[in-house]
Parts: C-alpha cells; sequence; structure tokens
C-alpha cells in the first residue's frame, strides 16, 4: 500500500510526531476529520478544551492521539497513570481503550479498561503492571480510587468521553469525586454530543479557561441536494459485509460508489466483494492520476460495477451519473455526507443514498436529517423473503416485456400443443415458475445481476 505524501504533511501539520502519522498512514486514515484538525493542536499546546462532538466524527483519535504523545514527552510520574478517560459505558471503555491501543502501537504505553460487572481482581492485576492511561466509567473509577488500586494524582491529561451521557446517567457527583482526585495541574478534555447548562456548568467547576471547538451540523449551509431517496440500515460492524450483499441484491445499482472511512476498509472490502461475485474495484487517496481514470473508465464501460473509495479518493471525481451512493461508514462530519450523497440523483433522475450505521451512532442519523433538512428512513434490512418477492417483479417484468414485443421465437405452438392437454393459466404459471428459478440460480452464480 502507497502512503500518500498529503495525508501525512495534513497530520503533521498538526503538531503530531512521525511514529504517530506513520501509525495513522497504517491505518489508512488519508486526512484528519474537523474535530481532528481543531481539537489535537489545541490539547497538544496543553490548553484546557471543551468541545462539542457526537460519535462517529473522530473524536476518539482527536483526544487519544495527543493524550499519547503528551504522555510521551519526558516528565515526572513515568510507571504512573498519567491519562485518564472517563465514559459512560461499560462497551466504551473497551472501545476507546482499543482505539488508543492501537493510536499508540509502539509507544510501549499500557492501556488499561475499567469497568464494572467485570473481575475487580483482574483490573487490580492489570493495573499494578502498570497502566500509563486508564479508560474507566466513573463507578469503577471511583470503586478503585476508594481501594487505592488506582491513584490518579499522577494524571497529566485527563478526558471526559460523552460527558452528556454520564450526567444522564446520573454520574455527576461520581465524577465530581473523581475529578477531586486529580492533581490542580492536570489538562482536561470534555468531549460532549450536546452542550446543556449541567455541562457547562461541569466545564466551570474542572476545565481552566478551555478553548471552545463546535462542530456543529445546524450552522453550515446544507447547498442543494438532489432528489435522492435516503435510507439507512442499523447494523452491527461484524454484520456490514452480509448486509451489504443483501441491500445491493435488493437494490440492483445499475453504478454505484461505496464509501469507506479508511483505506483499510475500502482495501478489504473490494476484496471481499469480488469474493462474492460482484465487480468491485477500489479506489484511494494513494492512487495515481491515471489509475483513477482507468478505474473511472471500466465504470463508464460496465466493466465495472462498484466503486469502493475514501472521500479523498473520489474528490474531484469526474462522475457524471451514478444510481447508488453507499456509506459504509459513516462520514466524518456531515459536509462530507451531503457531498458524497450529491453524486447521486444527478440530471433529473432519482438518486438512492445507503447508509450503514452502527447502533451508537443512531444519533447521528438525526443529525444528518436535520443538516440535510431531507427525511431519512430507518429501515429494517432486507429479509430473504423480500429478495425473493425483488426477483419475482424482475421475472414478471421480463414476461411483460415479451408480451409487448410478442417476441416468442417458435414457443406459440409448443403452448397449443400443450394446451390440448392441460390450462392454459397453469401452462403460463410453469413458465414463470421455471424462469423465476433460472434467475435466482444465475443470481446465486454471478451478482449482481439483471442488467
Ligand atoms: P469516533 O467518532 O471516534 O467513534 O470514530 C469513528 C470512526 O472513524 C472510527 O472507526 C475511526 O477508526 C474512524 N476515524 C477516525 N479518524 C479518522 C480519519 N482521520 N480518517 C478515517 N477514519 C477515521
Amino acid at each position: 500500500m502507497s502512503v500518500r505524501a498529503g495525508s501525512a504533511v495534513d497530520f503533521i501539520s498538526l503538531g503530531l510526531a512521525p511514529p504517530l502519522v506513520a501509525t495513522l498512514s497504517v491505518l489508512g486514515y488519508e486526512e484528519p476529520t474537523p474535530v481532528q484538525r481543531e481539537a489535537i493542536p489545541l490539547i497538544l499546546s496543553g490548553r484546557d478544551l471543551l468541545a462539542q462532538a457526537a460519535t462517529g466524527t473522530g473524536k476518539t483519535a482527536a483526544f487519544a492521539l495527543p493524550m499519547i504523545q503528551r504522555l510521551l514527552e519526558p516528565g515526572p510520574g513515568r510507571r504512573h497513570t498519567r491519562g485518564l478517560v472517563l465514559v459512560p459505558t461499560r462497551e466504551l471503555a473497551m472501545q476507546v481503550s482499543e482505539a488508543i491501543h492501537k493510536y499508540g502501537r509502539g509507544t510501549g504505553l499500557h492501556v488499561v479498561p475499567l469497568y464494572g460487572g467485570a473481575s475487580m481482581e483482574q483490573q487490580v492485576r492489570s493495573l499494578s503492571r502498570g497502566a500509563d492511561i486508564a479508560v474507566a466509567t466513573p463507578g469503577r473509577a471511583l470503586d478503585h480510587l476508594r481501594r487505592r488500586t488506582l491513584a490518579l494524582d499522577q494524571v497529566r491529561v485527563l478526558v471526559l468521553d460523552e460527558a452528556d451521557e454520564m450526567l444522564d446517567m446520573g454520574f455527576v457527583d461520581d465524577i465530581d469525586a473523581i475529578l477531586e482526585a486529580t492533581s490542580a495541574e492536570r489538562q482536561a478534555a470534555l468531549f460532549s454530543a450536546t452542550m446543556p447548562a449541567r455541562i457547562l456548568s461541569i466545564a466551570r467547576r474542572h476545565l481552566r479557561s478551555p478553548a471552545r471547538v463546535t462542530i456543529a451540523p445546524e450552522k453550515t449551509a446544507t447547498g442543494k441536494l438532489p432528489r435522492i431517496r435516503q435510507t439507512a440500515y442499523i447494523v452491527r460492524r461484524d454484520q456490514k459485509p452480509a448486509a451489504l450483499d443483501r441491500i445491493l441484491d435488493m437494490e440492483q445499482p445499475a453504478s454505484a460508489i461505496v464509501f469507506c472511512r479508511t483505506r483499510l476498509e475500502v482495501d478489504t472490502l473490494t476484496e471481499t466483494l469480488n469474493a462474492h461475485g460482484y465487480r468491485a474495484e477500489a479506489l484511494h487517496g494513494g492512487m495515481q492520476q491515471r489509475q483513477r481514470d482507468a478505474v473511472m473508465n471500466r465504470l463508464r464501460s460496465e466493466k465495472t460495477d462498484l466503486l469502493i473509495a475514501t472521500d479523498v479518493a473520489a474528490r474531484g471525481l469526474n462522475i457524471t451519473h451514478l444510481s447508488h451512493v453507499v456509506n459504509y461508514d459513516l462520514p466524518a462530519d456531515p459536509e462530507s455526507y451531503v457531498h458524497r450523497i450529491g453524486r447521486t440523483g444527478r440530471a433529473g433522475r432519482e438518486g438512492v443514498a445507503i447508509t450503514l450505521a452502527e447502533p451508537r451512532e443512531h444519533r447521528l442519523i438525526r443529525t444528518l436529517e436535520h443538516f440535510t433538512k431531507q427525511k431519512i428512513d430507518v429501515a429494517a434490512l432486507p429479509t430473504v423473503a423480500d429478495l425473493r418477492a425483488r426477483r419475482l417483479e424482475a421475472t414478471i417484468a421480463s414476461v411483460r416485456t415479451h408480451l409487448a414485443s410478442r417476441d416468442f421465437g417458435d414457443v406459440r405452438p409448443v403452448v397449443e400443443s400443450l394446451a390440448q392437454e392441460f390450462d392454459v393459466l397453469d401452462i403460463a404459471a410453469a413458465a414463470i415458475t421455471m424462469a423465476h428459478a433460472a434467475t435466482a440460480r444465475q443470481d446465486e452464480r454471478v451478482k449482481p445481476k439483471g442488467r
């Protein structure tokens, strides 16, 4: 995989150290998201931060990367817990801790997730081996503090993630108690999807003249969106490949682009789709213009059915019309969503935009709806019965075409002779059943079908 110079430059210009930038290249991140552009330099500079950003905006990397970098700076307290992230749920504790581990690969920093409902002994053992960064739910962090299995006096960087959720879950007193146990010199960043007065009050109590960052979708102009049918499916990450198969079978796109967040995902998904019988091609920012042109030509001449691309790769592509745009991953910001789906529904034709969102990203769908001022239907995945019905429709349409053109070859005499023995309706039903079974078989061999 080639490393596009531009991406590294983007991340380096935010102040990130080369080893971290190299990790991001390996992960296939092509450019920083808006919240990363804003938050990374601020956190690196040592300032406190109050940031409004929802899940899916890339906020985890926005605090994890500068936190890792700051903890690698020489200073007192090595071998103590110097980074603390408070999160509302056990799932988030696991996710964030995995993300920090991923971004900090090769740095030697240890991350330990601490959440309720899991063995205390095991967490104590992990802590005793040394946890540079703890990612904890407030309740469990407090338990460890009280048992003195966790010390927070050496914490240099503190993050409150999804602070509004933590307040909704009644953690406000726990948060106050935990933050009291940290030193006054520590830096703090608070992330929240919403900024009600209760959050501002926490910020007043625990942050020191914080910089404000707002990734506020509502303020930006929507631009003109053409007629686009927008549908979202809520699917778990591991179910996405199967869900996409089913959706493509149902939708039968004439030409489609599937957007992923990272280059790595583009490569993996392209491979999976090709293995499933589609003709898919990857398009990412690491490719030369010449290669991109060649891919586009193959799409135009219908040698390729699906383009799998990152936002960066699709920028500046000269695509006149696509029947479908699929967001395999939600984009990092609503502007990108509009940009992505604006590639369908051109020239007065109706376009289709399909989005696969993870359960935790449900709220983001509403944000996109609000931003685009258009309805996004949240639908259930097509069932096997739906697919069968869709195929039957296609068979019937094809029967109608034959009827209209009266193109029966030399089959009519055969029907006449069968009609001596059987009811004409039964003969027609038998013939349609056979045709339908044949398209279903063909479907299993080659996808997508029915061009
Ligand atoms: P988050 O908002 O932190 O939950 O991140 C949402 C998703 O975006 C995660 O799957 C990240 O791996 C991914 N992501 C974060 N930053 C970037 C980036 N700069 N480029 C591509 N993907 C990213």
